[in-house]
């Protein structure tokens, strides 16, 4: 399956489960998924291989056009919005100028919607990166990834096209200093003949320990809305989702669960 692409630089506004009234932000190239990540569950399908990718990017210029053109007019409806999402067919911060969009969107949501917070749905790849790091501290809210807290799941369930560990990507996530929203997706997977589960007893416990010293200060926990590029995989239920926030809340820290 292709899964659920975008055809613009700028999409919605979208009521978001997780952002209210979010204007969003695609930096990749219209009709094609490029990410660090072939997650299992990812929505805009499989990763394209790199010998296909057309690898054309929007550019700056572009970008901050479309976005003005969009705020200018939401504005002059009278209408508003909540946020301004990076988000779209993969990861953004692959963009090769993100740190300039970054600047430009802020600046812009600075004119149009100065109460608007800037967001960015992130996999947390490029964050050893130094400027991509002070690049995205410039938004309101980084929602970065940590699905699980072992090794063996990251590789099967996230599946990092990229030379990198958890363990890096770990360490990278300690330079927020707690100022970051972790995003984790649950699920169940039967993919090449392995179960992936994250929800797993002993899953949850390594997860735990290290949300515990990432200590985020807030943990989004959530399970799949769409079509997956797998078909042997499973929406969690509610109840267990508020069976894990709740083991969240007694290490100490806030969680929101969207199901
Ligand atoms: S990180 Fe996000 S965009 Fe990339 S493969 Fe995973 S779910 Fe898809």
């Amino acid at each position: 399956m292709s899964g659920f692409l975008f055809e613009q630089v700028v999409f919605g506004p979208i009521r978001s489960r997780r952002l209210g009234i979010s204007l969003g932000l695609n930096l990749l190239p219209e009709n094609e998924k490029h990410c660090t990540f072939n997650c299992l569950y990812c929505e805009c399908g499989w990763t394209m291989p790199k010998s296909k990718r057309r690898m054309e990017f929007p550019s700056r210029d572009i970008i901050k056009t479309e976005l003005e053109k969009r705020l200018k007019a939401i504005s002059e409806k009278g209408s508003f919005i909540d946020a301004i999402t990076f988000a779209g067919n993969g990861e953004p911060t692959i963009h090769p100028d993100f740190c300039n969009v970054m600047n430009d969107t802020v600046e812009l949501r600075n004119n149009y919607f100065p109460t608007a917070k800037i967001v960015v749905l992130s996999n947390g790849t490029m964050t050893n990166n130094i400027e991509i790091r002070k690049a995205m501290t410039m938004a309101d809210i980084n929602m970065l990834k940590l699905d699980t807290g072992t090794e063996k799941t990251f590789l099967k369930l996230n599946n990092p096209l990229i030379k990198i560990s958890l363990e890096e990507i770990i360490e990278n996530y300690k330079k927020f200093n707690g100022n970051f929203t972790v995003q984790t997706l649950f699920t169940k997977a039967n993919y090449k003949g392995e179960i992936i589960d994250n929800t797993h007893p002993d899953e949850l416990i390594s997860w735990l320990k290290i949300l515990k010293i990432l200590k985020p200060k807030l943990v989004t926990i959530y399970t799949i809305a769409r079509e997956a590029p797998i078909s042997e995989i499973e929406k969690i239920s509610p109840g267990v989702l508020q069976q894990i926030a709740k083991k969240v809340e007694e290490a100490g820290l806030k969680a929101e669960i969207y199901s």
